[in-house]
């Protein structure tokens, strides 16, 4: 599969008052074409400033500070997103065009000044430089292809006339207007109610099945994951603590935080719908990246931790057979085997 877009190492850095906050710290990923990456983990973990560096919208004091964030790196001399400046010409027609992006809040994607129809003909005209009519008739049909009823009537209307299941159906239609080889999605389902929600998804993966864009979705539902991903990343503190086809990461987890995250479904999927997408089940919470634990991030919510090992060291990057899975852990050899971790007597 020849890769869309190719992370490598990227650095998000937050230089507060109280000190550097690195929320993303060696983040690796890899989009290919036509395919759909779940990047999972809780709140806290990087998820959305690595979505926001792609697109060059960290906000201050968040900046990037190293790393390769390459657009199209198979054809020719990629262009590094990295590197671009944030209110720069190129980034801007990437943003919206290329790359169209999906956030949680519909809401506050869109303006309560404009008329959806407005701020659709905008992105049309701007990037595809199409007159008045013209970007109304697509507007019009975008609307109409993204499922919504009575399309003319909402092209003419305002985001609060609307509920925010048709909010983000006007967000995703914006989204592909241009027609993008990438969709970001950063938990765009969260804000919505379940059947909402299921709606939603079910459209996404009709949209990509008809044209075949890549998606990168953003969640900590991983019912969604199953139901959608090609590839699942899951991150833990800034970078990548697993990453794998579905099937592997389903059903042979390797990252004791992926196991954990795993184990959790069942409360996630409660009948009371109480505490659904919250990640309950692992103990503790995740630690503010400021004070980001030494050797293993995991290694204070780990029952697997190694005494004397997790703490202070690092643990080494493994690959498992197949598929580029790879997690990084004690807990294995070079080989992928299960390492003998348990206690040695005194000799
Ligand atoms: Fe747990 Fe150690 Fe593996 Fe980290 S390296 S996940 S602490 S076993
Ligand atoms: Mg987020």
């Amino acid at each position: 599969d020849e890769p869309l877009l190719r992370i490598d190492g990227l650095r998000t850095h937050f230089f507060t008052n109280e000190g550097v906050v690195k929320a993303v710290d060696g983040m690796d990923l890899t989009v290919p074409r036509g395919k759909t990456i779940c990047v999972v983990g809780e709140s806290g973990c990087g998820k959305s400033i690595t979505a926001r560096s792609v697109l060059q919208l960290v906000d201050r004091p968040g900046r990037i500070v190293g790393g390769e964030v390459r657009w199209r790196p198979g054809t020719g001399p990629a262009t590094d997103l990295a590197r671009l400046d944030p209110a720069g010409e190129e980034i801007r027609r990437i943003r919206g065009g290329e790359i169209g992006m999906v956030f949680q809040e519909p809401m506050a994607s869109l303006s309560p000044m404009y008329t959806v129809g407005d701020q659709l003909a905008e992105t049309l005209r701007l990037h595809q430089g199409l007159t008045r009519e013209q970007a109304r008739e697509k507007g019009i049909d975008l609307l109409r292809w993204v499922g919504l009823p009575r399309p003319e009537r909402i092209f003419d209307s305002y985001s609060f006339q609307m509920s925010g299941g048709m909010c983000q159906r006007v967000v995703i239609a914006i989204a592909l207007s241009c027609d993008p080889a990438l969709l970001i999605a950063d938990e765009p389902t969260t804000a919505l109610d379940v059947t909402t929600q299921a709606r939603i998804i079910e459209l996404l993966k009709n949209l990509q099945d008809q044209n075949g864009m890549a998606i990168v979705f953003i969640t900590h539902d991983l019912g969604v994951v199953a139901e959608i991903a090609d590839d699942v990343t899951v991150m833990y503190l800034g970078k990548v603590a697993e990453h794998g086809s579905v099937d592997e990461i389903f059903s042979n987890p390797k990252h004791p935080y992926t196991q954990s995250l795993l184990r959790s479904i069942p409360t996630m999927r409660s009948s009371s719908g109480a505490g659904r997408g919250r990640l309950t089940a692992i103990r503790g919470m995740v630690p503010h990246p400021q004070n980001r634990p030494s050797g293993c991030p995991f290694h204070t919510r780990c029952d697997s931790a190694i005494p004397g090992t997790c703490e202070s060291t690092e643990p080494p990057l493994i690959q498992f057979g197949g598929e580029g899975h790879r997690a990084l852990c004690h807990l294995y050899d070079q080989s992928g085997e299960l390492r003998d971790t348990s206690p040695k007597p005194p000799v």
